[in-house]
This record gives C-alpha cells, sequence and structure tokens, in this order.
C-alpha cells in the first residue's frame, strides 16, 4: 500500500509501505476513506519534535476490511470513526472518560494514518460505527471528528463552557476554531476568537464567535480584560502549546474561572507564584476523542454541525509532500488527503 513517511524536518515522502494485518484477536484492519494532516505533524517537520523515517498520521476514517477473532461489536463492511488514540474502553480509565490515557492506549500516530490501510487495535473500544455509508459530503466532517472536533469540544467541555458564559479561544488553528463551534453548541453567550487572520476570523464567526480579538501576549490580555469588565472570561480554551498562549490562556481567565488546553505542550514552564495566585483551574491534556465520538457522529449526521469546513485543502495522498507544505506555510488551516477508491 501507499502511505506517508517523513524522513526528516521537512522531508515527506509518499511510499510503499507493508499493508497491515490483524496481529491480535482485537485488532480491526480499515481500507481508509479519508485522512488528514493535523497541526501537530508540524511540530516533527519544523524539527521540534525527532523523526527517522517515521509513518504519519493518526486521523482516519473508512470501512472495516477485516476484524480479528474477539471482535464483537464492530463488523466487516461498517463505516467507521475512530480517536487518535487506541483505547480498550474497559478500564477504569476509560469508564471514567479519559480513553486516551487507557491503561492500554496505542497511539495511532504510531500506526501512520496517513496511508491507504490501518490497523486499529482494540476494535471495539476505539472505534464508532457511523448508522450507515455516510453520503461524501458527510465524510470530511466525519474525519473531523477523528480529532481537531473531537479534540476541540474536549477543550470546550474541560473549559466548563456552557449558558451564559464567555468563552475566549487561544489558538486560530482547525482545534481552536472547532472549539468555537463547540462552545457555540455548548450554550455560550459570547464566543471571543484570537486571531489576526483574515480568513479564518471569518471561518470563527461562522462557528459562533462574536468578537474577534486581533491582539496577542499580554495586549491581548488586556483586550480580553476590557471585553469582560475588567475580570476575565469564565472559560479559555488553549489550542496551540507554547508557552505564550499557556500564559495568555491563564491571564485572560478570571478568578474561579476554567482553562481548557489542548494545543500539546512545547517547553511549557508554569510559574507557580503565578499559576496559585491565579484562582484558576486548569484541565487538559490529549483529548478523549473517543468519549465524545457517539454524540459527534450523530450532530453531523442529522447535519446539525459541519466541521468539515475547516478542510481548506485537499489533495490526493500522493501530494501529501505539498499539504504539509501549505500547512507549515499556513496557505491551508486543514490539509484532507484523499484515497483512490
Ligand atoms: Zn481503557
Amino acid at each position: 500500500m501507499r502511505g506517508v513517511i517523513m524522513h526528516g524536518p521537512g522531508d515527506v515522502r509518499v511510499e510503499d509501505r507493508p499493508k497491515p494485518t490483524i496481529t491480535r484477536p482485537t485488532d480491526a484492519v480499515i481500507k481508509l476513506a479519508a485522512t488528514c494532516i493535523c497541526g501537530s505533524d508540524l511540530w516533527p517537520y519544523r524539527g521540534a519534535d525527532g523523526v527517522d523515517a517515521t509513518p504519519m498520521g493518526h486521523e482516519y476514517v473508512g470501512v472495516v476490511e477485516e476484524i480479528g477473532d474477539a471482535v464483537e461489536h464492530i463488523k466487516v463492511g461498517d463505516f467507521v470513526v475512530g480517536s487518535f488514540m487506541a483505547s480498550d474502553n474497559t478500564c477504569e480509565i476509560c469508564q471514567a472518560g479519559y480513553q486516551s490515557r487507557c491503561v492500554h492506549v496505542v497511539s495511532m500516530g504510531s500506526i501512520g494514518t496517513q496511508a491507504e490501510y490501518a490497523l486499529i487495535p482494540h476494535a471495539d473500544g476505539t472505534l464508532v460505527a457511523t448508522p450507515g455509508q455516510p453520503d461524501p459530503d458527510l465524510v470530511p466532517a466525519l474525519l473531523a471528528a477523528s480529532d481537531v472536533l473531537g479534540t476541540g469540544w474536549f477543550a470546550a467541555v474541560a473549559a466548563e463552557v456552557g449558558p451564559g458564559k464567555t468563552v475566549a479561544v487561544v489558538g486560530d488553528g482547525a482545534v481552536g476554531l472547532l472549539g468555537i463551534l463547540a462552545a457555540k453548541e455548548l450554550g455560550a453567550e459570547r464566543i471571543i476568537a484570537m486571531s489576526r487572520h483574515a480568513d479564518r476570523q471569518e471561518l470563527a464567526r461562522s462557528f459562533g464567535a462574536t468578537d474577534i480579538v486581533e491582539e496577542r501576549g499580554d495586549a491581548g490580555v488586556a483586550r480580553i480584560k476590557e471585553l469582560t469588565n475588567g475580570l476575565g472570561a469564565h472559560s479559555v480554551i488553549e489550542a496551540v502549546g507554547t508557552q505564550e498562549s499557556m500564559m495568555q490562556a491563564i491571564r485572560s481567565t478570571r478568578p474561579g474561572g476554567h482553562i481548557g488546553y489542548v494545543g500539546v505542550s512545547h517547553d511549557v514552564e508554569l510559574p507557580g507564584a503565578e499559576l496559585f495566585f491565579s484562582g484558576v483551574h486548569l484541565h487538559g491534556g490529549p483529548a478523549p476523542v473517543r468519549r465524545f465520538l457517539p454524540k459527534l457522529i450523530q450532530l453531523i449526521w442529522d447535519r446539525e454541525i459541519d466541521p468539515g469546513v475547516v478542510f481548506d485543502l485537499t489533495l490526493p495522498l500522493e501530494d501529501a509532500a505539498e499539504g504539509y507544505r501549505a500547512m507549515d506555510e499556513r496557505r491551508a488551516t486543514k490539509v484532507l488527503l484523499t484515497l483512490g477508491a
């Protein structure tokens, strides 16, 4: 099969890879219907994380081609969506709703789903079947549920977004934008998007942002305070993962408020005394997307939400290198990779 391999920073190639086969009775193999490039794939692309001929990709939707003997709930032919973390969905951590930290977790990034086929560990726990075969125009939205929508949704839930709340969103990538969509769905009264890119501001407004703040750092914080009677937002979504974005989130939150942080943390160090006196709640980490998948799939199936619009560039898998370049140069927010029939 064909699949994406990153050989080093900026060096993405599509190569022949062995087609996966069932290795454990709880596995499934899916034929991908679509896959995509994640903002977090840019960390190794830019040299911030090491790679060595690494298979890439952790988002996926597709059709089950083969199942192991112990798989009971997922059937061959099902159209399925799964999270970027495979989980058994039965351990105590999964049952508490934190499937991305399952005691048997397998990172789908270690498997590499930017490919024609993918092995799915813990198929019964990981995969959620859609109510039927989706119309083609629903596929991008279902693919978004695999990570960016589920992550934005978790961030909003972790930030205790709800009716009457003012929400600020730090980060205007796909996760931040879909955090806005989630905040709107969860009933937020006011949603402040922090973005300085006109196209992303427009998308933010279409998802429900009521205010846009272009300033960042201390100036951004000051602007959020101005918009909230000097108090700060009730709920803040952090969707970047840098020192600046994390501090911007903490300082934009009112005492007693909540921060949902889902940007993959890179060299973030929190000053203890400032954190202590801020009086804010911090909750985040790798989003337990699996917790939200049944609800999100239904919202998409019923056409209540369309997170698929975050994909603003669609390319064949073979052109993955151009997709990485486009995201790196911010010519694209998120790139969908199509597969041959
Ligand atoms: Zn588990």
